[in-house]
């Protein structure tokens, strides 16, 4: 299965994402439902700014079937719930 982290903008200026790549490796937190799947990719792993629309096109087109939103953008993201949709 192929999956892909946003996260977002303002933060991935200043984080370099060991948090959220520490708990895909862990398969803890949110990426729990993963354990025991050997087939998993983290496939793309960028923020929400630019062309968002394009970006998960190309996720979509390279086989992505879901995608995560980071703890930051849920926690600091005014348009959280219009990402998620
Ligand atoms: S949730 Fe946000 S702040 Fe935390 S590691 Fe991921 S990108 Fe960085």
């Amino acid at each position: 299965m192929k999956i892909a982290i946003l996260v977002r903008e303002e933060t991935a200026l200043k984080c370099t994402g060991r948090g959220c790549l520490k708990a895909f490796q862990q398969r803890k937190d949110a990426f729990s439902r993963y354990k025991g799947e050997d087939e998993l990719e983290l496939l793309a792993f960028t923020h929400v700014g630019g062309d968002l629309d394009h970006k998960i096109k190309k996720m979509m087109k390279n086989g992505v079937e879901t995608v995560h939103l980071s703890t930051c953008i849920r926690s600091k993201s005014p348009d959280y719930e219009e990402l998620m949709n």
